[in-house]
Order: structure tokens, then sequence, then C-alpha cells
């Protein structure tokens, strides 16, 4: 059975359609990366998976459930079963690694005990176990980054949705982060998709790619396909050359 299955989704901002008509699934233990030149709606679409955006049309079956269709309490609960990694790392910078991560256990209330162990295994899982008490300021980009997916993994999500994960950082700190969501894919079969602009992140990860060109889908299939397509749309085409 699917992860996720989208059908026919359709979103707008003022009246002017950013996703048009789109549809995929993405099986358990897949790693999917989601491509496509700036503002074609990659963030829009991930934003939509996760019922942070409400579409005009169209439904996102997570795990058998139509997220599109529940109310803000039902939504809030599924939501639970997402984890999100930004760019920027979103973290609080006022707080401790392990406050961080704590964070989504809170909300989902759990007691303090259970959030300590929890914390601790997170944080041994992304490999800062002796970094907990540090503060965001303290942290290399990549260990940001770590505690980013230290707390997107807290309520054991069955999909982790990564929007330009690696793109505030240096190649170094991209290859260990790539490591690491291979071995978290690998150890707990977790489910992946991930937005770069960086093909080489695609090439280096995704077992298959998602394009989208002005909100459409244009490719779902394997990347040797699309770099050896001849009718790829410009901006898409650009993009494939720049690497
Ligand atoms: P990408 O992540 O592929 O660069 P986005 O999903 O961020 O693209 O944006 C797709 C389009 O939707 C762009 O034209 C962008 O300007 C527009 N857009 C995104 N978010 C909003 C918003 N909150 N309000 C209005 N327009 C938006
Ligand atoms: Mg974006």
């Amino acid at each position: 059975m699917s992860v996720l299955s989208v059908a026919g989704l359709w979103h707008s901002f003022a009246k002017s359609p950013v996703l048009k008509d789109i549809s995929f699934e993405v099986e358990k233990g897949e790693i999917v990366g989601l491509i496509g030149p700036s503002g074609a709606g990659k963030s829009t679409l991930l934003r939509a998976l996760c019922g942070l955006e409400k579409p005009d049309q169209g439904s996102v079956v997570l795990q058998g459930q139509d997220i599109t269709t529940l109310a803000e309490r039902d939504l809030r609960k599924a939501r639970q079963n997402i984890g999100l990694v930004f760019q920027h790392f979103n973290l609080l910078q006022t707080k401790t690694v392990a406050q961080n991560v704590a964070l989504p256990l809170k909300i989902a209330g759990w007691s303090s005990n259970d959030i300590k162990a929890r914390v601790k295994e997170l944080l041994e899982l992304v490999g800062l176990g002796e970094h907990s008490e540090k503060y965001p300021a303290q942290l290399s980009g990549g260990q940001k980054q770590r505690v980013g997916i230290a707390r997107a993994l807290a309520n054991a999500p069955s999909l982790l949705l990564c929007d330009e994960a690696t793109s505030a950082l240096d190649p170094q700190s991209t290859t260990a982060v790539l490591d690491l969501l291979s071995d978290i894919n690998r150890k707990l079969g977790l489910t992946i998709i991930l937005i770069t602009h960086e093909m080489d992140v695609i090439r280096r990860f995704a077992q298959r790619v998602l394009v989208l060109d002005q909100g459409e889908l244009v490719h779902n299939g394997a990347i040797l396909d699309l770099l050896t397509r001849s009718n790829n749309p410009p901006a898409v085409q650009a993009l494939l050359n720049e690497t």
C-alpha cells in the first residue's frame, strides 16, 4: 500500500493556479526527489502534503486517510505522522538542542521522563549525543540540520518531507546530512520526499524523481529517463544542464 497518494491536486494563490492537477504515489521506504525551477510550486506542494495549504481540489491520502477533508483538530493529529525539515533549520535559538528536539513531544503530551529518554535516543541516532546541552548558535550548519532532523523524527513519522534541507550547507555537511538521511531510511524504513535545486543531490540520493514546472508535474520516474529525454521543458532542461 502507498504511504502517500496524491490525486488531482489543484492549488492557487489569488486565483492564479500554482499546482495544476498533480497526481502521484509514494511507496513505503522510498526516497523521492522533487525538483523544478524556482517558483515551480515545490514548496507549495510540500505544504499541501502536510495540510499547511488547503488545496482547491484533489486529495492527499496519507496512510489511507484523506487529510484534505480533516477538521483542524484531526489534522493536527495526522500531521504528527509527518516530519518536516527546513532549509534554515527553524530552531529556537533560546532553547538547547535537547529542548528543541523535545518540543514536538511536549506538544504531543508526552511525560517528562519519556521525553528525556526519547530525546537521548534521537540525538544518538543523529550523532549529537554529546551536544544536547548546547545552543544552536554553538553548532555548525550541518549539526543544526541534524537537530532539525532529530526534531522531525521525534514522533516517529511515516513520512519525512525535506524542503531544501541541504541548500544552506557546504558540500561536506551536505554529504554528511544525506548519508544520515540514507541511514535513517535504511534503519527505520522511513519514506522521504526531498526538494532540492541541486541535481547532484538527486543523483546521489533519490531513487525516483518528480519534476514540477509552472505547477505541472512533467516527470515522475527514473532520473536517467529525465536526463536522456529530449522533450524536457526549457526551464527544466536548464536546471539539468546546470551541473
Ligand atoms: P518553489 O518552492 O518551487 O520555488 P513555491 O511553491 O514557493 O515555488 O511558489 C510557487 C508560486 O506560488 C510562486 O509563483 C510563488 O510566488 C507563489 N506563492 C508561494 N507562496 C505564496 C503565498 N503564500 N501567497 C501568494 N503566492 C505564493
Ligand atoms: Mg521552495
